[in-house]
């Protein structure tokens, strides 16, 4: 990869300010989006906070952070309390228990780890009550690592159909979590297989014109993501340092 002026500064570098970290960040979102002639305006960054504190968060706000990721339903709605009535979108990016959907619905606009067809189906149950829709991403493991969540690709499709038969569920398309390795070739293998997977679901009509988002890459890995497509990436530690 070409290299450039802002690589490193947003995870190793003694860099303290948030608002820093954070501008960092973007900088490298934007240099990856331009090598591979992608507009970086295409490309939402979701701050992942989980295990930060509120002050922290909010002095994500105050440099103009928008979008926010929890991956634990207790954390997220505390967080959403604590912040209210800041102007925030929280996302849902870890697992979700069936018995959790309740609590967590009436926080979030998006949730990136849709895994299994029962959780489509209590999600529908809570939003008809609610009476909104939500946008979802089906989570596909495509590492075949046994630790990480998600579909084979091979099912997703089938999960995708399965979840686009709600009206509660916009499914606007697919999230996976990059393979635990240095090894910068898998990582790329991985994210363009995500790619694929979404333009195939897409050119069999198995869902409709929103299916087009791909959430992958974190702080390790992103920039590589967004060479492959991503369009929305999840970043923790490069923005708030390393997690206790
Ligand atoms: C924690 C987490 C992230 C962010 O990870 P970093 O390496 O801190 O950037 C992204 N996605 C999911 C699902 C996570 O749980």
């Amino acid at each position: 990869m070409p290299d450039t002026p802002n690589r490193g500064v947003g995870g190793r570098l003694p860099v303290n300010g948030i608002g820093e970290r954070l501008a960092a960040v973007r900088g490298r979102i934007e240099a990856a989006a331009r090598r591979v002639a992608r507009d970086p305006g295409s490309i939402t960054l979701v701050a992942v906070s989980k295990g930060v504190d509120p002050a922290r968060i909010r002095e994500a706000l105050e440099s103009g952070q928008r979008v926010f990721g929890e991956n634990r339903v207790q954390e997220l709605v505390q967080k959403t309390l604590a912040l209210a009535p800041a102007a925030v979108e929280w996302h849902m990016v870890g697992h979700l228990q069936r018995n959790k959907v309740r609590h967590v619905l009436p926080h979030i606009t998006m949730l990136h780890s849709l895994d299994r067809a029962p959780l489509a189906e209590e999600l529908d149950r809570h939003l008809q009550r609610l009476g909104r829709r939500l946008d979802v991403l089906v989570e596909v493991n495509t590492s075949g690592e046994a630790t990480k969540w998600g579909v084979t690709p091979c099912e997703a499709p089938e999960l995708v159909r399965a979840a686009a038969r709600f009206d509660t569920l916009r499914v606007v398309g697919l999230m996976t979590v990059g393979p635990n390795t240095t090894d910068v070739q898998a990582v790329r293998e991985a994210f363009r297989l995500l790619r694929e997977l979404l333009t195939r679901i897409r050119d069999e009509g198995v869902a409709g014109p929103e299916f087009r988002h791909l959430s992958m890459g974190m702080s390790g890995d992103f920039e590589i993501a967004i060479e492959e497509g991503a369009t929305l990436v999840r970043i923790g530690t490069a923005i708030f340092g390393p997690r206790a």
